[in-house]
């Protein structure tokens, strides 16, 4: 709880998540409020929503200065969270209205609680008993005297919602108004906990013993796929839970969490709080509240929950931490790994970092000592690591136009005789990436982007993967005007589906891709039935590397293990090294020995062999000497900023007048590269420009960026976009 008070009419400064440069001053209201709390200001004709940060500055007349208009029904910010906010915004160079906008997503913040109807056991007997009818009853008998929603009644009695609506009317179930917003039930630490193997119970007791000692640390626990990593940092979250602090689980991917739940729900009796994009308003809205009360004790969500109002955070778990997508791409540009470890050096909370493979930075950070670490050696149970070997593509006699080679044919064969699961794995969804006019060789590109337009056949469209832009799939050339002339160029995923189902015309074959279905819930069913074994061959994208258990899958068939290493990004050895080692952890998760191959044209690539060897620590050993040779992270630090507009001139010229006039940088002894179209030179009509800065480790990034970046007028439609430690290099 925060101790400052200011009493009405002293005056407060207000963040505001608007976009102005500076905090304004208001008066406190009537009753006064505290440092921290959540409260409407006028601004000009508006009403917004801000923070209290501090006594007001007074350097305005005092009369003209406007009140608070009202202090919100919601638990004030803690101190914490405001030092957290304000160091991520140093850190990534974000105004402080972005941040707080981070931190306020919630729909509805400041409206009174919202009522919803719960019904309960009535007075009156029906006049006319059904079985239906006696079942609502005995369900609302069973809990005594507790209330449920009309939907929980009908499914846990089996019966439709009029069934329940009909007793109402007779007076045998009454209706009542209940608040949205209650905590969620109790998590009971003490339940339901596997038996761990040795291994794992040295890892959880040391996890669980740094989460009793109330200080800050870091713990990469490393571990093969199915090795038990989240079983036992389970353990760490019932020990949280035990002192009476909140825990937080982050997922790389929404359509991972609802297995995470059922697994919570078995270990601690209920399921935890969600927070990702796949959730109501009204329950993000409870979610954000019970948070910031401290009556969630357990969240389970995407990157953006580190921004949740934690009453007291003791631990944050972020599960397949070296997963690309904790980085946010656009917005407010930060890495959720990162900012976790921030967040929890303030909170005196600990962090885990769960993978199978860990990013080099992590990896560097075991090595200097700043984090601790945990292995577990092996797989749980009697699964075993999958048999990996290459099939050298320059040898295999393969017509255009397929991608499946003979030897990976017959591997697929034999398992569809044996009743088993194969999985085709290829990163790239749609049908074809590249459309191209037989007749006058012209690709078809985005109108708006250097890009070109992906065929998506199950939608019967084009689409850009830069900008979203869809366009119905032309029967003319748009170049040459010559019918019926178009045609695919590669594979994507629902292209191979259709190699696959003429290869296996018995099989049933299977596409996971994330744009394949309408809602998350769609995607989940379909991951589910395919776990149960409603498909013999899976063809499927990154998505599928993901984490989920498909127990009777025994070989995974990398089409194209090329494809990652191809380009300029200083990460992609490590990428597709970890992207091939987690699709070949897929196989062989339960009692069955998997196999994993990779189709590639060049085996004697150093990733390939390293994959293929298994010598992790041999790969990394060597990508973080190149590293340290480049001067680039995690060994040096590095900033990505790229300038845009409509205008070409306009972005090259700015370019050019930042990387002449880099004082600023060259006094802490950094360099700038570039100007440099973007890898994508145009999005959304914007044609963009990049400047990358390179620094020492220990050199004062971004306050030299903040002083380089001041000499510069952004005029009209000119952008700039700073990122730190960019992941990505578009
Ligand atoms: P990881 O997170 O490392 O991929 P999991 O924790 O998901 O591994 O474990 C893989 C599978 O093995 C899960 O189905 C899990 O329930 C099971 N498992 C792991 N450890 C145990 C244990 N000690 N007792 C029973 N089942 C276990
Ligand atoms: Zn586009």
């Amino acid at each position: 709880m925060n101790q400052e008070f200011f009493h009405e009419g002293d005056l407060v400064s207000v963040q505001t998540a608007q976009p102005i440069d500076r905090m304004l001053d208001y008066k406190a209201p009537e009753g006064g409020c505290h440092l921290g709390a959540f409260v409407e200001v006028p601004l000009g004709p508006r009403k917004v929503l801000g923070v209290v940060w501090g006594a007001g500055k007074g350097d305005f007349d005092y009369k003209k200065v406007r009140s608070v208009i009202r202090v919100l029904d919601v638990a004030p910010m803690a101190d914490e969270m405001r030092q957290f906010l304000i160091k991520a915004a140093d850190y990534t160079l974000t105004p402080m209205n972005a941040m707080l906008r981070l931190a306020t997503r919630a729909p509805g913040l400041g409206d009174a609680p919202s009522m919803r109807k719960v019904y309960r056991l009535g007075t009156d007997e029906p006049t006319r008993m059904t079985d239906a009818r006696a079942k609502v009853l005995g369900v609302l008998r069973d809990y005594g005297g507790l209330a449920f929603t009309l939907k929980e009644i009908a499914e846990s009695a089996g019966v439709t919602t009029s069934v329940v609506k009909g007793l109402v009317k007779l007076g045998a179930v009454s209706e009542e108004d209940a608040p949205r917003d209650v905590p969620y039930p109790r998590l009971d630490p003490d339940r339901g906990g596997k038996e761990l193997t040795s291994d794992q119970a040295v890892g959880a007791k040391i996890l669980s013993e740094a989460v009793r000692s109330g200080t800050y640390g870091t713990t990469l626990l490393k571990g093969v796929t199915g090795s038990g990593k989240t079983e036992v940092y389970l353990e760490a979250v019932a020990e949280c839970l035990r002192q009476g602090r909140q825990a937080l689980v982050l997922l790389p991917e929404i359509a991972l969490t609802a297995e995470f739940l059922t697994r919570v729900e078995a270990r601690f009796g209920c399921k935890p709080a969600e927070w990702h994009s796949g959730v109501t308003m009204t329950e993000r809205r409870r979610c954000w509240r019970m948070v910031g009360q401290g009556d969630a004790q357990l969240i389970v969500g995407a990157r953006s929950a580190l921004f949740l109002p934690f009453r007291d955070l003791g631990l944050v778990v972020v599960d397949e931490e070296h997963d690309t997508s904790y980085k946010q791409e656009d917005g407010v540009l930060y890495n959720a790994r990162d900012m976790t470890v921030l967040r929890a050096s303030l909170n005196a909370a600990q962090v885990v970092l769960a993978s199978a493979t860990p990013s080099l930075e992590s990896w560097a950070n075991v090595e200097a000592g700043k984090y601790a670490r945990v292995t577990l050696a092996s797989r749980y149970g009697a699964a075993v690591l999958p048999k990996m070997s290459a099939i050298d593509m320059r040898i295999e006699d393969l017509p255009g136009g397929r991608w499946v080679s003979p030897s990976l044919q017959k591997m697929v064969e034999a398992r569809l005789e044996r009743g088993e699961q194969s999985l085709l794995f290829l990163n790239r969804r749609g049908y074809a990436p590249v459309t191209i006019c037989r007749a006058c060789g012209h690709q078809i590109g985005c109108d708006d982007c250097d890009a070109t337009m992906v065929e998506h056949r199950f939608l019967k469209r084009l689409m850009c993967h830069q900008c979203g832009e869809t366009k119905p799939m032309p029967t003319v050339c748009p170049s040459c005007e010559a019918v019926d002339r178009l045609a695919p160029v590669g594979p994507g995923v629902e292209r191979m589906a259709e190699e696959a189902q003429a290869l296996f015309p018995d099989a049933r074959v299977a596409v996971l891709s994330s744009d394949l279905y309408g809602s998350a819930r769609a995607l989940k069913e379909h991951i589910q039935s395919i776990a149960r074994g409603e498909a013999d061959v899976i063809v499927g994208t990154q998505l599928v590397a993901k984490g989920h258990n498909f127990p009777k899958l025994t070989l995974v068939g990398v089409i194209d293990a090329d494809l990652g290493l191809q380009g300029s990004d200083l990460r992609a050895a490590e990428r597709t090294f970890q992207l091939m080692r987690q699709v070949a952890g897929r196989a062989g998760r339960a009692e069955i020995a998997g196999e994993a191959v990779l189709q590639t044209f060049q085996p004697e690539h150093p990733v390939i062999r390293a994959i293929l060897g298994g010598d992790e620590e041999a790969f990394w050993t060597a990508e973080a000497a190149e590293r340290r040779a480049a001067g680039v992270p995690p060994y040096g630090r590095m900033a990505g900023i790229v300038l845009s507009s409509p205008n070409v001139q306009e972005v090259f010229d700015l370019g050019t007048q930042m990387a002449r006039m880099d004082g600023p940088l060259r006094k802490i002894g950094a360099q700038v590269y570039g100007p440099a179209p973007a890898p994508i030179a145009r999005i959304r009509g914007r044609h963009r420009v990049r400047l990358l800065v390179k620094a020492e480790k220990s050199a004062p990034l971004q306050q030299a960026l903040v002083a380089w970046a001041a000499q510069f007028k952004l005029r009209g439609e000119l952008r700039m976009a700073i990122d730190i430690d960019p992941q990505s290099f578009y």
